[in-house]
């Protein structure tokens, strides 16, 4: 049997950048991954599908297993032969408890290891624009736990921190603010010491208050700031403004649910999150590519235009099931519908004579139409369903048209439609690549209005099922999914 093991990792504060490489590593070589509340979707969707998950930072009750029985857990499945990852917040061994979680397998000779993480203490204050130190207002930096045990009184010791002249940052002091800073004017800090908090620090949702240190609480209940949150006092703090960087970024603090194929890269969703938004990525269609040979009076004359990527790809390998390739294109004239189309189509070897000018039917239709004479062949090679107006028009116009379907789409249901739901209601938005994406997604909210929320729409044909289902919609200029980002970026630039 495998030898078991356990890998401490530390997850850092938030996204995936912030995991080094060996904490990557790490997971994806583990059969049990054990987590808690701290960390982030982003990196949980780093666990491989195969792993087992466990959730120790909430229960059925919403209450966290005990740290007793976390130890246990972990030496359990190391026993069982399996590589067990504990991924933890932050660093593991900053306040995380992660010393504790090494007693056992220790007595027991269980092997272990230990990934460092970006610290919460240093990492949310850099991304509020703060540094821990610099020079002329702070020589050293002090991290202190803000957590009390009931209603026992802190024992902190104020008059030392308030005498090192450093900066102080505190953690889990989101409940204890008002005593932490009382504490501090007591031990002869002066009130006027620039503070600050900065809530879910290098998160797309972080928050930040810079204020005073007899002011601090106070601001911090305008704005309602919760947990988790890093308390930062000393004149480091007055830097913030200057060196922030995170939060002027375009999109920060916009929630945008980004509808997509199942069957396209998530990737594209990263051009939004580095302009800070916080992204949902949902899969909404799926594609199910259907086989068999191609007709060869579609191989003989005239055009065949290609209305997705998707469909390129399940052409060529039909193609290439007959033991036929690019050469069997020789007689016919090939358009596509847009650029990501043009470029599939160039990776199988074949140059597009063809593109419209704007990527959508109606202009391809155009397009066609001024390339071709009455009787000429179109064969449209596309989903099953859809390209009506494109049929319907070169049709009208006297060309015969023919179709080769190539794949179907198909909804897929929202996995979490009551996070959806909610994410709605706090003021997020929606984008849509396609009209099939709209429907599947109301399809999954039954009853929900969409009526205040703005959705993105790639095109013409897409904003028009978003309006059907009561969204608001606003149409890119350019029918790509950079037209639509930019769309997303002067909306938001304007408003
Ligand atoms: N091991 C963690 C700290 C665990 S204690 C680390 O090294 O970061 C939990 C506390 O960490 C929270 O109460 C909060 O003070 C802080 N914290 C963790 N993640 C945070 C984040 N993204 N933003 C702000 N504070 C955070």
């Amino acid at each position: 049997m495998k030898k078991g093991k356990i890998i401490l990792v530390g997850a850092g504060p938030g996204g995936k950048g912030l995991l080094t490489l060996r904490g990557l590593e790490a997971l994806e070589g583990a059969d049990t991954v054990v987590y808690d509340r701290l960390v982030s979707e982003e990196i949980l969707s780093l666990i491989p599908s195969a792993a087992e998950r466990i959730d120790v930072g909430k229960t059925s009750g919403s209450h966290p297993v005990p740290q007793s029985r976390i130890n246990e857990i972990l030496v359990e499945k190391a026993r069982e032969g399996r590589t067990v990852v504990r991924l933890k917040g932050g660093d593991p061994f900053v306040f995380g408890r992660g010393g504790e979680e090494l007693d056992l397998p220790a007595q027991e000779g269980i092997p272990f290891e230990v990934v460092p993480g970006v610290t919460s203490a240093v990492a949310a204050l850099s991304y509020a624009g703060i540094p821990v130190t610099n020079r002329g207002m702070a020589s050293s930096f002090h991290v202190v736990t803000g957590h009390q045990k009931g209603d026992s009184p802190l024992s902190i010791p104020f008059e030392a921190l308030a005498g090192t002249g450093g900066t102080l940052v505190f953690l889990m002091g989101v409940g204890s603010l008002g005593e932490l800073t009382r504490g501090l004017m007591a031990a002869g800090m002066d009130p006027e010491t620039p503070a600050a908090a900065v809530e879910n620090g290098a998160r797309p949702s972080q928050r930040k208050v810079v204020s005073t240190l007899a002011q601090l609480k106070e601001d911090a209940d305008k704005i309602a700031l919760h947990s988790p949150a890093v308390i930062a006092v000393g004149k480091v703090c007055t830097l913030s403004n200057r060196y922030d960087w995170w939060e002027k970024r375009p999109l920060h603090g916009r929630t945008i649910l980004v509808g997509r194929s199942a069957s396209a890269s998530p990737k594209v969703l990263d051009q939004l999150t580095a302009l800070g938004a916080e992204v949902v990525d949902l899969p909404l269609i799926r594609t199910e590519p259907f086989s068999g040979p191609i007709p060869s009076e579609a191989l003989e004359g005239g055009w065949l235009t290609f209305s997705s990527k998707v469909g390129v790809q399940s052409f060529f390998t039909r193609l290439m099931d007959m033991g036929l390739d690019a050469r069997a294109l020789g007689k016919v004239k090939i358009a596509a519908v847009g650029e990501a189309t043009a470029l599939r189509l160039r990776e199988y070897g074949v140059i597009a004579d063809l593109v419209p000018q704007q990527f959508d039917g109606v202009h391809l239709a155009g397009a066609l139409l001024d390339r071709t004479e009455p009787f000429d062949l179109v064969t449209l090679c596309g989903a099953a369903v859809g390209s009506e107006e494109l049929e319907a028009t070169l049709t009208a116009a006297g060309r015969t048209v023919r179709r080769i379907p190539l794949y179907r789409t198909v909804p897929l249901p929202l996995r979490e439609p009551e996070l959806v739901e909610k994410s709605l209601r706090a003021g997020a938005c929606v984008a849509f690549t396609s009209g099939s994406m709209v429907r599947s997604f109301a399809a999954s909210l039954p009853g929900a209005d969409f009526g205040g929320v703005t959705a993105f729409c790639i095109g013409a044909k897409t904003a028009a099922a978003a309006e059907e289902a009561g969204f608001i919609p606003v149409v890119a200029d350019q029918g790509t999914f950079d037209g639509l980002v930019e769309k997303i970026l002067g909306f938001f630039g304007e408003s």
